[in-house]
C-alpha cells in the first residue's frame, strides 16, 4: 500500500512495525452536538482506511477516542468550554450531554456501515491514565506551572511544528501578540487545568480538582493502548497545526518519540463551495439527509467521488447522482446474482488487480469505483462477477450481501398495500392514497414518494 504521510509530505510505501497487526489511533468526536456530515466524512475516511488495510490481509488494533470531557471552543487555550456551553444552552448536566451525543454518534456511524475501531475510548474513563502520563512529562521537565494551569513548554523541544513545518519563531513574528500572558511561548499549551468552582467536569488529582487539556487525552490514551510508537495516526486537516503538533510535543516530552510513523489527514467537506455553518442554515446531519429521502449509504457513495485528500463539495445534485449510482450498483449486483455465464479467469484477475491498485494508491476511491462500474455494466451476467462485487464491497462497505435479504424482508401484505396505494395515486384518489399511507405508518413503514417510485423505510 502507498499512503500520503503528512509528516514527510510524501507518498510512502506503508510498512507497519509489526508484519501482521497494524496499530492505529484516530481522533474521534467531541460529543456536545449531533455530528454533521462534514464530521462524518472524517469517519468515512477512517472506515475506508480500515477496510483497505483488512483487504490487504492485516489485522488491526485501532483506537478512537470520544472526547466527552469539555474542551475550549478554540483549539488553542481560549474561548468557552464546548461541553459547558452545550449544557448551559440545553439546561442539562454536561455528563448527560456527552452521554446523549455519544450514543447519537455511534448510531450515525452504524447507519453509515462504518467498521468500528476495536477500542473506543471515552476520555472520562481514562482520567487516571492521563494523570500518570502528565506526571511523567512534568518529571521530565517539559512543563511550568501558573496559578491555575500546567503548561507544556514548547521551547524545551528541539523542534516544535514538525507536521506543519512551522517554526516557533515564525509563529511569534506572525501573531498579533494577544495570547494568554501567562504563557512563556505562543505555542505553549495547557496540559492540566485547575477547575474553577462552577466547573462540573473535574476530578481529584495530584494538583487538586482538575481537568485535562484536550491534546493530552489523545497522547495518553494512544500510549495506553498502542504503546510509545504505533503505525498510523488519523484526523482532519484542522488537527494538523495545533492538536497533532501538541500530541507530538507531549509524546516527545513523555518518551522522546513521535507517536506514529504515518500521519493521515482528511480534507474538508464544503457546501455549495463554502463553509458549513449554523447561521447559513446549511449544517446537515444524517437525519436531515434522511428527511430529504437520502439513505445514509447514499452519503457514503457521494464521498467516493473524491479522494480523501481533496475537498469535496456537497450539493443536492451530487447527492441525486450518488443515489442513482447506489441504485445501479445494487441492480448490477442482483443482475449478476441471477447470471450463469462463464467469465474468463484473466478478466476477473484483471479487475481484481486494478481494484487493488486503486485502493492501495492512497485510497483512490474514484478510480476504484470506475472499476466497480465496469464490473456492474459487464455485458455478461455471472455469479463470478457477483462474488467479485462482494469482495470489492469489503472495501466499499455498501453491505451488498444483505441487500437482497432486505428486499425480501418486506411482507406480502405490505407489498400489496404499496401496490394499492400506487394505483390510488395513479387514479388521483388522494384520500385513498393517504388512508393507505396511514395504514403503512401504523404497521411501522414510512412511505416516501421519490422520482424512482415508492420507497419504504422501516
Ligand atoms: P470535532 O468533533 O469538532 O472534534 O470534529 C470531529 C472531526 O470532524 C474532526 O476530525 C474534524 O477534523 C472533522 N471535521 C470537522 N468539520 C469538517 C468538515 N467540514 N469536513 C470534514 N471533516 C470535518
Ligand atoms: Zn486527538
Amino acid at each position: 500500500m502507498n499512503i500520503y504521510n503528512t509528516l514527510t509530505r510524501k507518498i510512502e510505501e506503508f510498512k507497519p512495525n509489526d508484519k501482521t497487526e497494524v496499530r492505529i489511533y484516530s481522533c474521534g468526536p467531541t460529543v456536545y452536538n449531533y455530528a454533521h456530515i462534514g464530521n462524518l466524512r472524517a469517519y468515512l475516511f477512517m472506515d475506508t482506511l480500515r477496510r483497505t488495510l483488512k483487504y490487504n490481509g492485516y489485522t488491526l488494533k485501532h483506537v478512537m477516542n470520544i472526547t466527552d470531557v469539555g474542551h475550549l471552543v478554540s483549539d488553542a487555550d481560549d474561548g468557552e468550554d464546548k461541553m459547558m456551553k452545550a449544557a448551559r444552552i440545553e439546561k442539562k448536566d454536561p455528563f448527560e450531554i456527552a452521554e446523549f451525543y455519544m450514543k447519537a454518534f455511534l448510531l450515525d456511524i452504524d447507519k453509515l456501515n462504518i467498521d468500528k475501531p476495536e477500542i473506543i475510548a471515552r476520555a472520562t474513563e481514562h482520567i487516571e491514565v492521563m494523570e500518570e502520563y502528565v506526571k511523567k512529562i512534568i518529571e521530565n521537565g517539559y512543563t511550568y506551572e501558573t496559578e491555575n494551569t500546567i503548561y507544556f513548554d514548547t521551547s524545551k523541544l528541539d523542534q516544535y511544528g514538525v507536521l506543519s513545518n512551522r517554526k516557533v519563531e515564525d509563529q511569534k513574528a506572525g501573531a498579533r501578540v494577544e495570547f494568554d500572558s501567562e504563557k512563556k511561548n505562543i505555542s505553549d499549551f495547557a496540559v492540566w487545568i485547575k477547575a474553577p468552582e462552577n466547573h462540573i467536569m473535574k476530578w481529584d488529582t495530584f494538583w487538586g480538582k482538575c481537568y485535562p487539556g484536550w491534546h493530552l487525552e489523545c497522547s495518553a490514551m494512544g500510549y495506553n493502548y498502542l504503546g510509545e510508537q504505533f503505525d498510523i495516526h488519523t484526523g482532519g486537516i484542522d488537527h494538523i497545526p495545533i492538536h497533532h503538533e501538541n500530541e507530538i510535543a507531549q509524546s516527545k516530552g513523555f518518551c522522546g518519540k513521535i507517536p506514529a510513523n504515518y500521519w493521515m489527514h482528511v480534507d474538508f467537506l464544503t457546501i455549495d463551495g463554502g463553509k458549513m455553518s449554523k447561521s447559513l442554515n446549511n449544517l446537515y446531519t444524517l437525519q436531515d439527509l434522511a428527511e430529504k429521502g437520502y439513505e445514509p449509504l447514499v452519503y457514503r457513495m457521494f464521498n467516493f467521488t473524491s479522494n480523501y485528500r481533496n475537498k469535496i463539495n456537497f450539493t443536492w445534485e451530487a447527492m441525486n447522482s450518488a443515489k442513482t449510482a447506489l441504485g445501479r450498483l445494487r441492480e448490477g449486483y442482483l443482475k449478476h446474482t441471477e447470471g450463469n455465464e462463464e467469465i474468463l479467469q484473466e478478466t476477473i484477475k484483471d479487475f481484481e488487480a486494478r481494484f487493488l491498485n486503486a485502493v492501495n494508491d492512497d485510497l483512490n476511491m474514484p478510480v476504484a469505483m470506475s472499476i466497480v462500474w465496469e464490473v456492474v455494466k459487464f455485458p455478461q451476467k455471472s455469479k463470478q462477477l457477483q462474488k467479485l462485487l462482494l469482495k470489492f464491497d469489503m472495501v466499499l462497505g455498501f453491505n451488498l450481501a444483505n441487500y437482497k435479504e432486505e428486499k425480501q424482508e418486506l411482507p406480502e401484505e405490505i407489498l400489496e398495500l404499496v401496490k394499492q396505494r400506487d394505483d390510488a395515486r395513479q387514479n388521483k384518489n388522494w384520500a385513498e392514497s393517504d388512508r393507505i399511507r396511514d395504514l403503512l405508518i401504523n404497521q411501522g413503514y414510512l412511505v416516501k414518494d421519490t422520482k424512482e417510485g415508492t420507497v419504504l423505510e422501516k
